[in-house]
């Protein structure tokens, strides 16, 4: 899978490029790349927002801004390029982020993220160079980068290998394996702390019986969103 992630700021991905999980993932082939959208903006100075139309406080992120931006990366007329590949455009007013859509742009072989700033992007960023606007969840972060790694993380250890083991991402809160549901409760020793037991099924050694609990907890669990 390829993944870039358009953004102002660079920076932020130097330590996330570090991380375990994503060299795991690069190393089987995998890639993540960071583009500067400052870098080919056609406007003097380095220039990429403006005021808004209308009116009223802050900047917006000029569409033209990041036509050339998509234009000097994919090598095409960008209108056609939610067509040809996932480009997701980060905006708190999107689409949930969920495990569902991370399976989805897991089984993508090619993703965009567009990371915004200021008041965020210009509508038609949205509409005409998106194929998606997904959010993080119901609040107002500073710029998409945080929203960006966010999705990277869940999508990239969904990818077979990133994990240290196999079965780590199968069976996880939300996954299809638990039927949506949250995952059960893990304990590891010691048995007893202050006077609180590990549940008796899981010191059992009956397989079955620890898998039937585990269902049942899974189940029983209320879910941590509403
Ligand atoms: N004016 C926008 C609004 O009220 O919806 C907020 C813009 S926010 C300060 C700047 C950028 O951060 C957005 O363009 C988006 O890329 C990113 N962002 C902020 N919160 C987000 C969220 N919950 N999910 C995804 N992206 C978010």
């Amino acid at each position: 899978m390829k993944i870039d992630v358009v953004t102002l700021f660079p920076g932020w991905f130097a330590w996330f490029l570090e991380q375990r999980h994503v060299r795991n993932a690069e190393a089987r082939g995998h890639r993540l790349e960071v583009i500067d959208l400052r870098a080919t903006t056609p406007l003097q100075g380095g220039r990429v927002d403006d005021t808004p139309y209308g009116g009223g406080a802050g900047m917006v992120i000029r569409v033209d801004v990041v036509e050339a931006a998509l234009a000097e990366r994919y090598r095409c007329d960008p209108l056609e390029l939610p067509e040809q590949r996932r480009v997701v455009a980060l905006a708190p007013a999107g689409r949930p982020f969920d495990d569902a859509l991370a399976s989805e742009l897991a089984d993508a072989p090619e993703l965009t993220l567009l990371c915004g700033r200021y008041e965020g992007f210009d509508e038609r960023v949205h509409e005409r160079l998106s194929s998606d606007v997904v959010s993080v969840g119901p609040y107002v972060l500073s710029g998409g980068e945080l929203a960006a790694m966010v999705v990277c993380d869940a999508v990239l250890r969904k990818l077979p290998g990133a994990l240290g083991h196999a079965e780590s991402a199968t069976e996880e809160s939300f996954s299809a394996a638990l039927e949506g549901a949250p995952e059960y409760p893990h304990y590891t020793r010691p048995a007893t702390w202050r006077g609180t037991d590990v549940p008796e099924v899981l010191l059992s050694g009956d397989h079955g019986a620890v898998r039937r609990w585990r269902l049942e907890r899974s189940r029983a669990r209320a879910p941590r969103l509403p």
